[in-house]
């Protein structure tokens, strides 16, 4: 909506007064913070999500600098938003982090956050060594192009929305990638889990143990900000060309995986199933919101792969034999595995790990023990490809029945009862690596999602 002049001017005037009211009330320095936004359209949910940001920059810097704040107003109307910080202390030293915060990044040139002091002076950048700010298109100093409107409104706006545009997009994907990868180490790190690498033991494995699937997740850290990068690079194109650009992006990756691992497979099934939800979510990005919606990824994910997928079995088909495991159990057993788990829109991690993860966590247990209980349920509920490859079909089935039988008694085994699984499945050479990457997803997907949508 656009605002008029009168309401500008009315916005401007009870901004002063209000001000005014606060330094006569508290006689401390007062900072005013408002976005610097050209043309008739001063509140739409992009500015307002970039106010908040600088909102929540100032007070991070306040905290950090131990600068208490006595009191704060919000306000977010059609007029723009504004922010007031009464707050103790030295006014220039207020200033210095104002202008720091200013000039922080892109965003920080849309941020004018002024400084009065307690005798309601405002303070300059000048005077804690910083130049006056330049024009946000051709940088020229001072308000020269602003008096002169040297640039049309047009111009303006659409710098100001290239600016909040490529902030957030930068933010949100390295969030995605930073949990990405923390879903992967906190999935390595949960203990006691049976048959696979874990602090207490490396499970089945002979030749690799955590420090290997750290070395692993590691050089993996690139992968998934590339993942979120290319939903959001591509998100206006079709589903199945965002997964066609993850797919290179993860044979790329299994080459890093391979190097740091010297030639263990730790995480060939994360690449594939993380990877794939990390570039759902970028598809679903927008710089307004993120999207935090457990079904829409989901579904996202079904719709990317389904067409790669159901192309991958025709191929086994027709050649009629099996190269790797997963193709020979789908040959024979008609087994989809992960595959078919990604292209049906991971219903084992919103109807298996998801609800155990957080029933166990409700219940008061800590994240690594809820982890280990959701693993448990997966490992119940998953015909896992990677236990068949090891064990063979019937010992795969039989201890699936055990961990089964186990949790119908108790749908919350203590550590104690798990490790003991743990030993069963050693002495059957079982791990089941599958569960693993969807425990990961399951962590991945707890964390971003909001709970109630
Ligand atoms: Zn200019």
């Amino acid at each position: 909506m656009e605002v008029t002049l009168p309401q500008m001017l009315f916005a401007r005037e009870r901004r002063a007064q209000e001000q005014q009211a606060l330094l006569r009330q508290y006689h401390m320095p007062l900072i005013s913070f408002t976005m610097n936004i050209a043309g008739p359209e001063k509140d739409t949910p992009l500015i307002r999500r970039g106010f908040q940001e600088g909102c929540g920059m100032l007070e991070e810097g306040l905290k950090r600098e131990k600068i208490p704040v006595m009191h704060r107003q919000i306000r977010q109307e059609v007029t723009g938003c504004e922010a007031f910080y009464v707050v103790q202390g030295d006014p220039e030293r207020i200033k210095s982090l104002c202008a720091r915060v200013e000039d922080s990044c892109q965003l920080g040139r849309l941020f004018d956050m002024d400084v009065l002091s307690p005798q309601g002076e405002q303070l300059r950048r000048q005077t804690v060594g910083r130049q006056e700010r330049g024009c946000i298109i051709c940088g020229a100093p001072g308000r020269g192009c602003a008096s002169r409107r040297v640039h049309s409104v047009q111009e303006l706006q659409q710098a100001t929305r290239r600016i909040l545009t490529e902030h957030f997009q930068q933010r949100d994907r390295q969030e995605i990638g930073t949990l990405a990868l923390r879903s992967l180490l906190d999935e390595v790190c949960t203990t006691p889990k049976p048959g696979l690498v874990d602090r207490e033991n490396s499970g089945s494995h002979r030749d690799m143990d955590i420090f290997t699937f750290n070395a692993s997740a590691s050089a993996l850290a690139p992968y998934f900000l590339q993942c979120a990068t290319i939903g959001q690079d591509t998100r206006t194109q079709l589903p199945e060309d965002t997964f066609r650009e993850l797919r290179a992006a993860g044979i790329q990756t299994e080459q890093s995986m391979f190097s740091a691992t010297a030639g263990v497979n730790t995480h060939k099934g994360a690449i594939f199933t993380l990877g794939t939800v990390c570039g759902a979510v970028g598809r679903l990005w927008t710089p307004e919101h993120p999207c935090r919606n457990l079904k829409r990824i989901l579904e996202a994910c079904a719709q990317m792969t389904k067409e790669a997928v159901e192309q991958d079995f025709a191929a086994m088909s027709a050649s009629g034999e099996g190269v790797t495991v997963g193709q020979r159990l789908y040959l024979e057993h008609g087994l989809t595995g992960i595959r078919g788990e990604v292209a049906g829109g991971l219903p084992s991690v919103s109807e298996v790990g998801l609800p155990a993860f957080r029933q166990a966590l409700a219940e008061g247990k800590s994240r690594n023990d809820a982890a280990a209980i959701a693993l448990l349920h997966l490992i119940a509920k998953v015909t896992d490809t990677n236990m068949i490859a090891r064990g063979g079909m019937e010992l795969a089935r039989e201890a699936m029945e055990q961990v089964g039988e186990l949790l119908e008694q108790n749908p919350m085994p203590e550590p104690e009862l798990i490790r003991q699984l743990d030993k069963m499945f050693v002495q059957k050479n079982l791990s089941p690596g599958g569960c693993a990457d969807l425990l990961a997803v399951t962590l991945f997907l707890h964390d971003w999602c909001n709970l109630d949508e």
